[in-house]
């Protein structure tokens, strides 16, 4: 399994990057060659690569199981031979998207592979792999939401966390664009002139970040900042990037609403906003907790406790499908820590029992 995990590791597939994506769809594609399951490979759009569905059929066609993983990491090519090489550490594993989510990925196809084999699943099992998810799934959603309708169940192979929790709520999460344009003029020469985008935007930006409500579990963050060209020009540009995150729909429409309807504080400063909510809440419906109560018995039989987390402010695939009502449970991958950072790695520990826990679900559900 580590061997495997490496592998898929040092394939780097940071996602905008089609060429290297599609390296690792290869990669999980000829891991698949000797199951019997139908493969289709559909193909990218966007600059984005290709989409991967694999289907054991071998229960029939009707509503069946649905595995997301996402292939794409958000580490640049190079970081393998630079900061964060493929090595072992005691019980950690570290690399490029190991815990985010090859290691989770690699070990659920694991599973299934052994469950294709053994012709053990109880419902149809559609395993997708897609290319896109670190930037907000754009070309993969369609994809998703409609496999995730024709499902009973959907698994999601994200990390675990805090000690081998998984996740049974996620807050949904927006985005915004934020562009203030103001008149330009010398700093010194005709400072009366001018209009300043900048210092717009920057009353723009205490405005949205006082939104926060951390009470309601609502929390406003400006993470990207630019604009103006030197430093004695009255700044005619500036743009920032805004994340939301909220716990529940009502609050997705309100904040979405409150963003989208800010006004300029300076009438000669013109201020355009775009976006909107981008992945709704997952929020833990009675359906996820009969699943989570299943899966939580099948761990016992294995011999581990599993528990979930509290809801988790970072969005996932599972944020579309549970908001199409289907019951979802996601944190199924590999156990560790430090995704997105120079430190991300998994715990090896983790791998056979989450493994087993994935062999489980597929082999029991129905
Ligand atoms: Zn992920």
């Amino acid at each position: 399994m580590i061997e495997g995990i490496r592998r898929w590791v040092e394939t780097e597939s940071p996602t905008r990057d089609r060429a290297a994506v599609n390296r690792m769809i290869d990669l999980v594609q000829s891991d698949v060659t000797e199951l019997p399951v139908a493969v289709e490979r559909v193909p990218g759009r966007d600059g984005f690569a290709d989409n991967l569905i694999i289907r054991n059929q071998a229960a029939g066609r009707g509503a069946g199981i649905l595995i997301l993983s996402h292939i794409d990491t958000v580490h640049p090519i190079g970081t393998l031979a630079g900061p964060l090489p493929f090595r072992r550490d005691g019980d950690r594993l570290y690399g490029p998207g190991l815990f985010d989510m090859k290691g989770g990925a690699y070990l659920a196809l694991e599973a299934f592979r052994q469950v294709a084999k053994a012709g053990s699943a109880k419902l149809p099992v559609t395993f997708m792999f897609t290319p896109d998810e670190e930037v907000g799934s754009p070309t993969s959603r369609n994809l998703i939401e409609t496999e995730a309708k024709r499902a009973r169940y959907v698994l999601v192979t994200e990390p675990a966390r805090d000690g081998g929790k998984i996740v049974t709520a996620r807050k949904g999460v927006g985005r915004f664009e934020i562009r203030t344009t103001g008149v330009p003029a010398h700093s010194g020469a005709r400072h009366q002139d001018g209009r300043s985008a900048i210092k717009e935007m920057a009353r723009q930006i205490l405005a949205i970040e006082d939104m926060t409500d951390y009470p309601r579990g609502v929390t406003t963050t400006v993470g990207i900042i630019s604009g103006g060209t030197a430093p004695n020009v009255i700044p005619q540009h500036c743009h920032i990037s805004v994340d939301l995150r909220v716990c529940d729909e009502a609050a997705g429409a309100e904040f979405e609403a409150k963003i989208l309807g800010l006004e300029p504080f300076d009438a000669g400063v013109k201020v355009e906003i775009s976006g909107g909510m981008n992945r709704p809440p997952f929020e833990k419906s009675a359906a996820i907790d009969v699943l989570f109560r299943h899966a939580q018995a099948v761990a016992r039989q294995i011999g581990f406790d599993l528990q979930h987390t509290e809801m988790t402010g970072g969005g996932s695939d599972g944020n579309f499908t549970a908001a199409l009502g289907v019951p979802t449970l996601d944190g199924l991958g590999i156990d560790g820590d430090g995704a997105h950072t120079e430190w991300e790695h998994g715990l090896i520990s983790s791998i056979e029992p989450r493994t087993l826990l994935m062999r489980g679900l597929l082999e029991t559900l129905q």
